[in-house]
């Protein structure tokens, strides 16, 4: 026998929990299914502990996607301001650290209690620990066969995320169930991602571990201007990782460890004005030492800033200015906070995410192919994509 439910979603994190609050607001009969022992764990962990929920910048065009005016329809309907009045009717305390970035004042647990409290409130039946074998369609009606049970629904919602951080519980599930049903999806990527490197630069990047600096990182024409950490696997830092989402392997990044700074135009002031001054100690005003030394020595300068020749000083400014490597690859789905690609937009409605092909059969957040940059967007679309859903499903 199958229990009947006008709503079935799979995926409780950020966006199923979401959908399952709204669609059970309208009073629709809700079960939100999850593999996993402990709800919303990405939540727990994200932002440092902290949760950076949402950006007070939210733009389309913070979002990569095969097509980037999906994303347009679930923001207008759900948006930053939105998350944020739920935050408040919960008295949750925020700031914004940087960049419209806003985090809990206290703790994610905040989050999840939240949204917890919100389901329950919405008459929403959660179960956890369960295994979905098999899902069929039958005329207009989705059936879920599980180890808790056999279930019948009208709607049902895909939201089991992406593939980073599978220790966790992320799967290839959401893909999966894409494929059955014949839907498309767009090559899937590790983003949001520390980058890695072999040989010399690993080196580099070995000695120089723990030490971050604000660097601008770009790749074509798009770059991103934050800090960057050297780490003993090569380079990470919230410009790299913002960087991941857009590099193609085989290719250079190009990274410039002196924004701020013409470095060509101030050493050939610094040799007319002070032309006595030791090189190193001229970068070492610009660059914390261990990179300056590093990079004086991989030059090849040394000794007064008069006794080195125009050509050497463009090297050098040309090394920290426009320093290209190429990465051999990233960190990869262990440590990536996002996957890139999903279910091809193409293949859903954007105003209910739902399946053009099948009615009723819905897919919402990571497992779509919409991922934000960092700094609390891929929550925001995880809302405003469960929002959505949750007034159609
Ligand atoms: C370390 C880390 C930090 C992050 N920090 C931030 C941040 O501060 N701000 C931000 O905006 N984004 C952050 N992100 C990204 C953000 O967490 C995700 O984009 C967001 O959680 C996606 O929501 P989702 O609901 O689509 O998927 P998820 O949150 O991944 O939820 C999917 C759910 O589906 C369940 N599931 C998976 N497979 C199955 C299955 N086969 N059967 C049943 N259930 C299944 C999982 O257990 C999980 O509960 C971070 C990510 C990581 C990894």
């Amino acid at each position: 026998m199958f229990e009947k439910y006008n709503v079935i979603i799979i995926g409780a994190g950020a966006a199923g929990i979401m959908c399952a609050i709204e669609a059970g607001k309208r009073g629709r009969k809700v079960l939100l299914l999850d593999h996993a022992k402990k709800i919303g764990e990405k939540i727990r962990i994200s932002g440092g502990g902290r949760c950076n929920f949402t950006n007070l910048n939210i733009h389309p065009n913070k979002f990569i996607s095969k097509n980037p005016k999906f994303i347009i329809s679930a923001l207008n309907q759900y948006n930053q301001e939105d998350f944020i009045k739920l935050i408040n009717k919960h008295q949750i305390k925020f700031h914004e650290k940087k960049l419209g970035q806003l985090f809990c004042d206290g703790s994610a647990q905040q989050i999840i209690d939240m949204l917890l409290l919100e389901c329950q409130n919405a008459k929403v039946i959660l179960k956890k620990e369960t295994i979905v074998y098999n899902i069929e369609k039958k005329d207009d009606q989705y059936l879920i066969e599980a180890n808790t049970g056999k279930y019948l629904c009208d709607s049902l919602i895909i939201a089991t995320g992406g593939l980073s951080v599978p220790k966790i519980g992320a799967s290839a599930f959401g893909y999966e169930i894409a494929k059955k049903f014949n839907l498309n999806i767009v090559e899937t990527l590790p983003a949001l991602v520390p980058l890695t490197f072999s040989e010399k630069i690993l080196e580099m990047c070995k000695e120089l571990s723990g030490l971050s600096l604000e660097a601008m990182v770009s790749y074509n024409k798009i770059f991103f201007e934050e800090g960057m950490l050297f780490t003993h696997r090569g380079l990470s830092g919230p410009s790299v990782l913002q960087i991941s989402s857009y590099w193609k392997l085989g290719d250079d990044i190009k990274i410039n460890l002196s924004p701020k700074i013409d470095m060509f135009k101030f050493l050939e002031n610094k040799k007319k004005l002070e032309p006595k001054e030791d090189i190193s100690k001229v970068i070492f005003k610009i660059l914390p030492k261990r990179l300056a030394s590093l990079i004086c020595k991989e030059v090849g300068v040394s000794g007064n800033i008069s006794e080195i020749s125009n050509k050497l000083l463009k090297k050098l400014s040309n090394q920290i200015n426009a320093w290209f490597v190429k990465p051999i690859g990233s960190e990869g789905y262990r440590t990536a906070e996002v996957t890139l690609g999903g279910v091809d937009t193409n293949e859903l409605y954007s105003k209910s995410m739902m399946s053009i092909k099948h009615p009723g059969l819905f897919f919402i957040g990571e497992v779509v192919d919409v991922t934000g940059h960092l700094g609390g967007y891929n929550f925001q679309w995880a809302w405003s994509s469960g929002f959505v859903a949750g007034q159609y499903a």
